[in-house]
């Protein structure tokens, strides 16, 4: 019998994840991404929650926590650079592994690229469905058609805008940008500690990884036109101007913010769709529901990766009734964390002095939480917690 065949745009994180379980499922799957190599750039991410599991069935774990960065700890820093809080990072006892993004795309394609047909460099420009299948044209490549397609471009996604509707109906902005900038290998004296200085509506973040740190700038603005992804220069710019009176290293981690030629910039935004597929078109990962901020959108992609390859399995030639029960699976996971967003924000970037002590007394109190649940567990566990951060 004929393999239904799948189109997946976009291989971020939940793209190659599906295709691997897709193929493992009965189905052919195809990926088409429009950069014209895996996208490295982005943040260390933490693997945890329910995507433990799925990278465990992959057979990926062993090699992701190789990858692992060694950072154990977090350095709460005043407005002039000095160490007010240490805070361990370790978890609550469940596994967790860090690893940066690219890593993880890194490992996830590998584990994809023999159970899929990645085409780079191109892109869907028009979804056509009927009742018996989906019209796909490209940039590049000649049009197909496809049994299913299923968007997982991200929060900007092209496949949302083209059979949803334009990104200003899902999109909810938080008011707040990330960028991001890789380092010299000794821009990090210490790898297994990561350094946080905030500052009323500005945060900077030195995070160290394995072979690469990071800068991590997240701060309030109000421009539309820094919405512009393609505008380098303004986003340079705008980090810029809003560090110029931060002190520590600030003048020296904008400088490289300034050096690099495509830094990572990204409003922080919360995608919200009312009903993530329409007809034979499904949404996965960040095109479905980002959850900018909290640094699960990864786990999130690769859990809904699962999911839904899972009930496309479970529902053979029923993608309607696959589609929904992925939905209702992935929104129990996604919906509480995404109502946790806004507050996370405000107390994560204060915008006054007063709610920066707030802050603080509350990172006091989640360390002081934390030290005392991992002593009664050391008690009951000998020197062995299963688990904790590599
Ligand atoms: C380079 C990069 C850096 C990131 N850095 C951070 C970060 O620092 N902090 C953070 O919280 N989140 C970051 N993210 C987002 C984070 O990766 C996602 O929250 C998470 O991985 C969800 O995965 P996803 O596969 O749904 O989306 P993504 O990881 O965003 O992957 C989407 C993929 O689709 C591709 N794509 C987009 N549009 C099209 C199109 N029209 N046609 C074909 N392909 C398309 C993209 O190039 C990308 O490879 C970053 C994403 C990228 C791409």
């Amino acid at each position: 019998m004929k393999k239904p065949e799948v189109l997946i745009v976009g291989a971020g994180i939940a793209g190659p994840a599906l295709a691997y379980w897709l193929s493992r499922n009965g189905y052919r799957p195809t990926v088409v991404e429009h950069a014209r190599q895996l996208r490295s750039g982005g943040s260390a991410i933490v693997v945890k929650g329910p995507a433990i599991p799925v990278a465990d069935r992959m057979g990926i774990l062993p090699e992701l926590r190789g990858l692992a960065t060694r950072n154990r700890s977090l350095a709460l820093l005043d407005p002039g650079g000095r160490r007010i809080l240490r805070l361990p990072l370790a978890s609550d006892g469940a596994p967790t592994v860090e690893v940066t993004r690219a890593d993880l795309s890194e490992v996830l394609h590998q584990a994809a690229q023999t159970e899929a047909d990645f085409l780079f460099d191109d892109t869907v420009t028009a979804l056509d469905q009927d009742g018996g299948g989906v019209d796909v044209t490209f940039r590049r490549s000649a049009p197909r058609r496809f049994d299913l397609v299923v968007g997982a471009d991200g929060m900007h996604s092209t496949v949302r805008r083209l059979v949803f509707g334009p990104e200003r109906q899902f999109a909810g902005d938080l008011g707040l940008y990330g960028a991001t900038v890789p380092l010299e290998p000794d821009a990090v004296e210490d790898p297994s500690e990561m350094t946080m200085l905030t500052v009323p509506n500005r945060m900077l973040v030195l995070h160290p990884s394995r072979t690469t740190p990071l800068a991590i700038f997240t701060f309030r603005a109000a421009q539309p036109a820094l919405h512009d992804r393609k505008n380098i220069a303004l986003h340079k710019q705008t980090v810029a101007e809003a560090y110029a009176d931060v002190r520590w290293r600030a003048p020296e981690l904008v400088a490289a913010f300034l050096d690099h030629p495509a830094p990572y910039f990204d409003p922080l935004t919360t995608v919200r769709v009312p009903s993530w597929s329409r007809g034979r078109v499904v949404l996965l990962g960040d095109a479905a529901a980002a959850t900018a901020l909290l640094g699960d959108g990864s786990s999130m992609a690769m859990t809904g990766a699962y999911a839904l390859a899972e009930e496309l399995a479970a529902h053979p030639g029923e993608h309607a009734r696959a589609f929904a029960a992925y939905e209702s699976r992935l929104r129990r996971e996604v919906g509480p964390r995404q109502r946790r967003v806004g507050l996370l924000s405000r107390l994560m970037v204060p915008r006054t002095r007063p709610g920066l002590t707030v802050r603080n007394a509350v990172g006091r109190a989640v360390g002081l939480t934390h030290r005392s649940r991992s002593s009664a567990r050391q008690g009951a566990a000998g020197d062995h917690t299963p688990g904790t951060r590599r």
